[in-house]
């Protein structure tokens, strides 16, 4: 007996500033949506009017409407609903105060605006700042070229998990991709949480914000853009400590704290003056995520690396290398025992110490990293890195392991760093 596939189509009146919520909770299944009449946009980018647009399994989705709009969806089962009640007015404020430091400092030739978005787990960080890169990157004819910083290791929303990035953003995000993915400058990190290796975490941090200065520093138009820099949701404590080391070492000029009163008073406290601290609601329809859900997202991060998503499939090569012709490496040693450490040597040396790591089945599933460094010798730790294998099987007999690597040519001979995340291969 077959199963018939139940499709539906919904047709929805929204009124000016409300939004259309909906998620795609089914593997396999898919929500197609078109914009009918009026205007819409969806976490900052417009839609086009007649255009089929398909959302696959874990989206969650806000189409939002300033003027009010007609939308129709196909193949949606479970929840969706119209909300009268969103932040955007308060976000698009927001971005208007940016843009007017934006102006002010194409004038007088200073470094646009430095926005770094804080809050706690699942308060639409992430949606923020997409919002206000859309929104500056829509207005085409100032050229806008802000940067996109994303310091939260656990997602690796630039590039995999257990790393931070930054990319410039040059146009809207497609509709049904969260960022667009040009050239981005990645530091390997190798963690997914922050408090495992702090010292390494603050050492990237403090390097990739000198870098990006210095690249605003030569390009005018990125330097008027400014940065919207993205961090994690781990804010009490050290985690506290964290966000107060990427204020200071990016030279932020505004934070806007989602959701948290406590947060924001804290760091009304003890920024300087001169920062601009605001504190903005989050969205009601943020949706929580579950740490399963977050797992899943990490795996499908990686995936989605190798071999693309449905709308840009990709074709990863396999390749095989002897254990004697490559350099891998694993950035902190062990801890040592105080009594044991040597005179002049300090445990935050330790834990930004390259430490070679020897070819084995302890490598299976590991994510590596291809650090742009060839040599020990050079700054390896505070290099960024070009790009990531998977470690998909290790023969000790035959000496050989066998890697996933997006390029077909051979692997450049160069110091690989190894990540604790690991990624299993079940397209293999
Ligand atoms: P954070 O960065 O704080 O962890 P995110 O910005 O990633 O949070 O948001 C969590 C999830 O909620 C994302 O999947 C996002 O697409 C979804 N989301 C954000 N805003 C809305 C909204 N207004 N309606 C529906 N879903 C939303």
């Amino acid at each position: 007996e077959s199963v018939e596939v139940q499709i539906e189509d919904q047709e929805f009146q929204l009124e000016p500033d409300n939004e259309l919520r909906f998620e795609v909770e089914n593997k396999n299944e898919t929500v197609v949506l078109e914009l009918k009449t009026g205007l819409a946009e969806i976490f900052g980018t417009e839609l086009v009017k007649g255009k089929s647009y398909t959302f696959y399994f874990g989206a969650k989705i806000a189409v939002f409407t300033w003027q009010g709009c007609s939308l129709k969806l196909r193949g949606k089962k479970g929840i969706s609903y119209i909300s009268k009640e969103t932040p955007m007015m308060f976000y698009l404020n927001c971005h208007a105060s940016l843009e007017q430091l934006r102006v002010k400092s194409e004038k007088e030739k200073i470094r646009g605006p430095v926005t770094m978005v804080v809050g706690p787990t699942d308060v639409g960080k992430s949606t923020l700042c997409r919002i206000l890169l859309n929104y500056s990157a829509r207005m085409n004819a100032l050229g806008r070229r802000p940067i996109y910083v994303d310091l939260d290791p656990g997602q690796g929303q630039i590039s995999v998990p257990g790393t931070i990035g930054a990319v410039m953003v040059e146009r809207p995000a497609e509709v049904e991709e969260s960022f667009s993915q040009a050239a981005p400058l990645v530091y390997h990190y190798g963690h997914t949480n922050m408090s495992i290796n702090s010292t390494l975490y603050n050492t990237l941090i403090s390097r990739m914000a000198e870098v990006i200065h210095q690249r605003m520093d030569e390009n005018p138009r990125i330097n008027c853009s400014g940065l919207i820099i993205n961090t994690c949701g781990w804010v009490k404590g050290k985690g506290y400590q964290h966000l107060t080391h990427i204020a200071l070492a990016f030279e932020v000029d505004v934070i806007l704290v989602l959701d948290q009163e406590r947060l924001y008073n804290e760091l009304v406290r003890d920024m300087p003056i001169f920062v601009k601290v605001v504190l903005l609601p989050k969205s009601g329809g943020v949706v929580e995520r579950s740490n399963k859900f977050r797992l899943e997202g990490r795996e499908a991060r990686i995936r989605e690396y190798f071999y693309g998503s449905p709308r840009n499939v990709l074709h990863p090569h396999t390749c095989e290398v002897r254990f004697s012709d490559i350099k891998v490496y694993r950035i902190g040693a062990p801890p040592i025992p105080n009594t044991l450490m040597p005179l002049d040597m300090q445990k935050t040396d330790l834990e930004t110490k390259l430490e070679p790591v020897t070819p084995g089945p302890n490598m299976m599933h590991h994510v590596l990293a291809l650090s742009f460094s060839t040599v020990v010798e050079e700054d390896v730790v505070r290099t960024s890195v070009a790009g990531f294998v998977c470690v998909t099987n290790v023969d000790t007999s035959r000496q050989m392991l066998t890697l996933l690597s997006p390029q077909p040519k051979p692997l450049p001979e160069t110091i690989y760093l190894m990540s604790d995340v690991q990624f299993m291969d079940n397209n293999a």
